[in-house]
C-alpha cells in the first residue's frame, strides 16, 4: 500500500530526531597541523564515548576529535533509540575462542551498560528521554513462536534468569501492548528508549566541557601510525583511533573491512488518546520481532511510533547515502507491516522517513583493537546493536590506549580478527540473496508454517550471519 505521507513529510535530512533539535550548525573545521595525545577520527558514540572516558581519566591528555560532518551525522543520530543490553554478535562465536566465561562476562557488561549510559546521561545533565521500560520482544505466527521459545531456552542454557529475560503469559502481553497477530511475547528489562540525537549531542556538549577538541566538516583522508589527515592540517598523535562504523569501507584501505548495512525508519504523527487506548504501550517498551526481516520500534516521547526495518539492505560497492534520502518503496513497506502490526494507526500519517548505515563485520560480531606498536586503533561492526555497545566500546579503548589492563581488556572481543568481505560482485550477491531469501521465509511462515523455514537457514549460511 502506498504510505499516506503528511503535507510536512520529510524524507532524510539525516533524520526525524533532529527535526525538534534542528540540525545543529556545524562547529569549526580544524586549523592547521596540530599536536595531540589522542586522535580520534569519527563523533558518533564510539568516538565521544572514547573521548569521554579518556579524559574523565587523565584530563591532562590532548584529545582530538575529526568529523566529517557534524557530531552526530551518523547512525548515533538516526537509531531506533533501542539503548539495549543485547550482545552485538553471537555469544557462541565469542565463547569459540575465549570460552563461555568469558562470552557470559561480555553478556554481563553489557546489561550494566546500560545502567551505566543512563548514569552518564543523569550527571552531565543530559536529557535523551530515557526511560527504562525494557524490551518486548512479539511473535507473531506459530513459527515465530517456535523460534522465540528457542531463544529463550537458549538464554536459560547461558545462565539468564527470569530477572533477565521471561515468557509474557496472553494476558501480561496485552496488558503491555497489544499487536495485531501476537502469539507470543518474551520482556526483559535490559532495555532503554532514548531519542538518539538528544543522547549524542548532549555526549557532545559533555565532552567539550571536559576540553576535548571536536572539529567538524573536518573529512580524515587518511589514518597512519601517528597521524589522521585531513584537508585542513594533519593531527599527529601517539594514538590514532577509527570510530567510523558503517563509514569505514569509504576509508583508504577498510573498504571490505565491514560491509555498510542500510536501515530505515518512518514515524507517525502524534497519535491521539484513542488510538494509544486500543494499543496500550504506556510503559514505552522497546519493540522488536521474531521475523528473520525483522522490526523495530519505539513510542516517542511525544507520542508517536518509530517504526524500523531493513529496507534496501545493501548499496552496490559499499556505497553510503549519506543524509538519509529513504526509497519510496521501503517506506511503503515500513508502512504496511507498522498498519498490520497496529491497525488502529492507519488513520494516521507518515511525518519523517530517513535511513543510516550500520557496520556488519563478515562473522556479524563486533570488535575493540588497539595495536600497541603502532597507536593505531578502532572499534565497531556492532550490527546494529551498537547504542550501548558503544559504551562499553568507549571504556575498552580507554583501558587499552592507557594501557591498563583491567576486566574490560581481557573481554573476549578484544583484537578479535575477521576475515574480509568478499570482492563485488559476490558482497552483493550475497547480501541480497540474504534478505530476498528471509523475505521469501517471513511470507512462508506468515501463511501459518509451524517452523522455521528452510530458506532463512540457506540465507544464514550464505552470509554467515
Ligand atoms: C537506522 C538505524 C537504526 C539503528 N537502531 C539501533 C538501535 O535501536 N539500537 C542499537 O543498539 N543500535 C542501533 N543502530 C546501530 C547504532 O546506531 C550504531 O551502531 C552506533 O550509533 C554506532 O556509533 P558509531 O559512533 O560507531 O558510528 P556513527 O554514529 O555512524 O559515527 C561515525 C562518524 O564517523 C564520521 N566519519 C565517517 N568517515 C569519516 C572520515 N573519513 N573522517 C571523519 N569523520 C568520519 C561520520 O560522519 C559519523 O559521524 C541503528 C543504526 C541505524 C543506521
Amino acid at each position: 500500500m502506498t504510505a499516506p505521507l503528511s503535507p510536512d513529510f520529510v524524507n532524510g535530512e539525516v533524520s526525524f530526531w533532529y527535526r525538534s533539535l534542528g540540525v545543529p550548525d556545524t562547529g569549526e573545521p580544524l586549523g592547521g597541523d596540530l599536536r595531540a595525545d589522542v586522535a580520534v577520527v569519527g563523533a558518533g558514540y564510539t568516538g565521544l564515548w572514547t573521548a569521554y572516558y579518556l579524559k574523565k581519566a587523565d584530563p591532562s591528555l590532548r584529545v582530538v576529535v575529526l568529523e566529517k560532518e557534524f557530531a552526530g551525522f551518523g547512525a548515533s543520530g538516526r537509531n531506533g533509540g533501542w539503548l539495549t543490553g543485547a550482545l552485538a554478535g553471537s555469544p557462541e562465536r565469542y565463547a569459540k575462542t575465549h570460552g563461555r566465561d568469558a562470552a557470559r562476562r561480555l553478556q554481563r557488561a553489557m546489561f550494566e551498560a546500560v545502567d551505566e549510559v543512563i548514569r552518564v546521561a543523569r550527571e552531565e545533565d543530559i536529557d535523551a528521554d530515557i526511560v527504562k521500560g525494557g524490551l518486548l520482544t512479539v511473535a507473531r505466527g506459530p513459527a515465530q513462536a517456535l523460534r522465540l521459545r528457542e531463544e529463550l531456552a537458549a538464554q536459560r542454557e547461558w545462565g539468564w534468569d527470569r530477572d533477565d529475560v521471561r515468557l509474557l503469559t496472553t494476558g501480561e502481553m496485552n496488558e503491555r501492548l497489544r499487536v495485531a497477530g501476537a502469539t507470543g511475547a518474551t520482556w526483559s528489562p535490559h532495555c532503554a528508549r532514548i531519542q538518539p540525537a538528544k543522547l549524542v549531542r548532549g555526549l557532545a556538549r559533555a565532552v567539550r566541557d571536559l576540553g576535548v577538541e571536536i572539529y567538524e566538516r573536518t573529512p580524515v583522508t587518511e589514518i597512519a601510525p601517528g597521524r589522521a589527515v585531513t584537508p585542513y592540517g594533519t593531527v599527529r598523535a601517539d594514538h590514532v583511533l577509527r570510530c567510523t562504523e558503517g563509514f569505514t569501507a569509504t576509508i583508504a584501505g577498510h573498504h571490505r573491512d565491514w560491509l555498510p548495512m542500510n536501515s530505515s525508519l518512518i514515524v507517525t504523527a502524534p497519535l491521539p488518546e484513542k488510538v494509544w487506548a486500543e494499543i496500550g504501550w504506556q510503559g514505552r517498551e522497546l519493540l522488536g520481532d521474531m521475523a528473520h526481516y525483522y522490526m523495530y520500534a519505539q513510542r516517542t516521547a511525544d507520542d508517536r511510533i518509530a517504526f524500523g526495518g531493513r529496507g534496501r539492505p545493501y548499496l552496490y560497492g559499499s556505497r553510503v547515502d549519506e543524509r538519509g534520502h529513504t526509497h519510496t518503496w521501503t517506506v511503503d513497506a515500513l508502512w504496511d507491516l507498522l498498519v498490520a502490526f497496529f491497525p488502529a494507526v492507519a488513520g494516521s500519517r507518515v511525518e519523517h522517513a530517513w535511513s543510516g548505515v550500520l557496520g556488519v563485520p563478515r562473522d556479524w560480531c563486533s570488535a575493540v583493537h588497539v595495536d600497541p606498536a603502532t597507536g593505531l586503533g578502532w572499534a565497531g561492526g556492532y550490527t546494529g546493536h551498537g547504542v550501548t555497545t558503544t559504551n562499553l566500546a568507549g571504556r575498552t579503548l580507554r583501558d587499552l590506549v592507557l594501557r591498563r589492563d583491567t576486566g574490560l581488556t581481557r573481554m573476549p572481543w578484544v583484537d578479535r580478527r575477521v576475515r574480509a568481505w568478499e570482492p563485488e560482485p559476490l558482497r552483493w550477491l550475497g547480501v541480497h540473496s540474504m534478505y530476498r531469501l528471509y523475505r521469501l521465509a517471513d511470507a512462508r511462515e506468515g501463511r501459518g508454517m509451524a517452523r522455521t523455514s528452510v530458506l532463512a537457514r540457506i540465507a544464514d549460511r550464505i552470509t554467515g550471519h
